[in-house]
């Protein structure tokens, strides 16, 4: 069971500027008083009491630390210290500093499939050593695939965001709807239950995305985009996949595939021979072949901007709602035990709707 030390996290660490948000508070870079090192926090709101909807419950957090705890690798973030007041836990962890893969490539000019297969490796290497553990991510997706640092020309990659991810009992059958739309596998669509393979549908979709700048499923809403999911509705056409090897689509064949039970675990996925070719010819497929560019820069312009969209409208629609609170004369008993607690029922953008609603039984 993880230590979550009562002290002030101030007394230890200099608090500053702000690295990214989440649904349920900030990361933010902060420096060790003692050392002079710098790590990121990660400031998460916890639940006032059972009548709040802000803010997360603890015993979600506590398995969040359990699981970083449980799942030290070279390409998984690295969780030093976590520290609790009244209202928020914050974790202290390894500070990732070279930003997302997906903005690294957009950078780039050009990128073989050989080179993109190398940062390829290495989320299912980090992936591979947590479904050893019996351990499933649950949010694969471009936001939480982060690079070491901006120096090296061949940055490690880092797994972050552990907040959806589970830990199997022997035996147990997990449930979960929670996720991103874009990413999900139809068994969280159908309330089934969930495993390792879940994870490797969202390998499936992200390398799709790599190789041709193209979401395989995206509809135009997210109600399209879950049942083109369910219907498996995807192809490869020819315009955006020209420049792609067949290993590569076969890989992703072998991973979108709506059986969880005959997908590719993370570990067949290395000995695929486009990750790791036997043949002479099958190497030289890979340098041949490269990732739509042009097409794959689109798709990341695209993505940040719904990021900053979602993050806007957020924040209007908090600041809307607690200034209509304000407004109110007399708050009824409840609405005064519930502090701050104010809750939007209106319909948000579904990238919003993300829940941490799961059952397990
Ligand atoms: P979400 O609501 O998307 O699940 P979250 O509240 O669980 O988010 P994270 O996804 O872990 O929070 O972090 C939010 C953002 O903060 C990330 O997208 C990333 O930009 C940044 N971040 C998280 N961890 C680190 C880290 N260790 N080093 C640097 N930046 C980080």
């Amino acid at each position: 069971m993880a230590v979550f030390k009562p002290e002030n996290v101030e007394d230890f660490y200099e608090i500053g500027e702000v690295l990214g948000s989440g649904h349920f508070g900030q990361v933010r870079q902060v420096r060790e008083r003692a050392s002079g090192t710098i790590w990121a926090g990660k400031f998460l709101k916890i639940r006032k009491n059972a009548c709040s909807r802000l803010g997360l419950e603890r015993s979600s957090v506590e398995r969040e630390v359990e699981i970083l705890q449980a799942v030290q690798h070279p390409n998984i973030v690295t969780l030093k210290d976590v520290f609790e007041s009244r209202s928020e836990v914050v974790l202290i962890l390894e500070l990732v500093n070279g930003g997302e893969l997906f903005d690294f490539i957009a950078e780039k000019e050009s990128l073989l499939e050989s080179e993109a297969i190398e940062f390829l490796k290495q989320i299912l290497e980090g992936l591979g050593f947590m479904h050893s553990k019996n351990i499933a991510h649950f949010d694969l997706k471009p936001e939480n695939i982060m690079l070491s640092d901006k120096v090296s020309p061949n940055p490690n990659i880092k797994l972050i965001d552990f907040g959806l991810a589970h830990l199997f009992l022997p035996g147990e059958e997990y449930r979960s709807t929670s996720g991103t739309p874009q990413y999900i596998a139809p068994e969280v669509i159908n309330n089934e239950p969930l495993g390792p393979a879940t994870d490797m549908w969202s390998i499936g979709v992200i390398t799709y995305i790599l190789l041709s700048g193209l979401s395989p499923f995206q509809g135009d809403n997210d109600e399209e985009t879950l049942r083109n999911i369910l219907a498996m509705t995807y192809d490869f056409d020819a315009q955006h996949f020209s420049m792609t090897s067949s290993m590569a689509k076969d890989f992703i064949q072998k991973l979108l595939v709506k059986n969880p039970s005959e997908r590719m675990t993370a570990e067949e996925t290395l000995l695929h021979p486009w990750i790791k070719p036997l043949t002479r010819k099958q190497l030289a497929n890979r340098n041949r072949s490269s990732i739509n560019m042009k097409n794959f820069k689109k798709f990341n312009a695209r993505r940040k901007w719904k990021m900053s969209y979602n993050m806007v409208w957020m924040c209007n629609r908090l600041v809307h709602l607690k200034l209509l609170c304000k407004g109110k004369s007399e708050p009824d008993p409840l609405e005064r035990q519930c502090e701050s607690d104010v809750e939007d029922t209106e319909s948000k953008p579904a990238s919003l709707l993300r829940r941490r609603l799961s059952s397990s039984s």
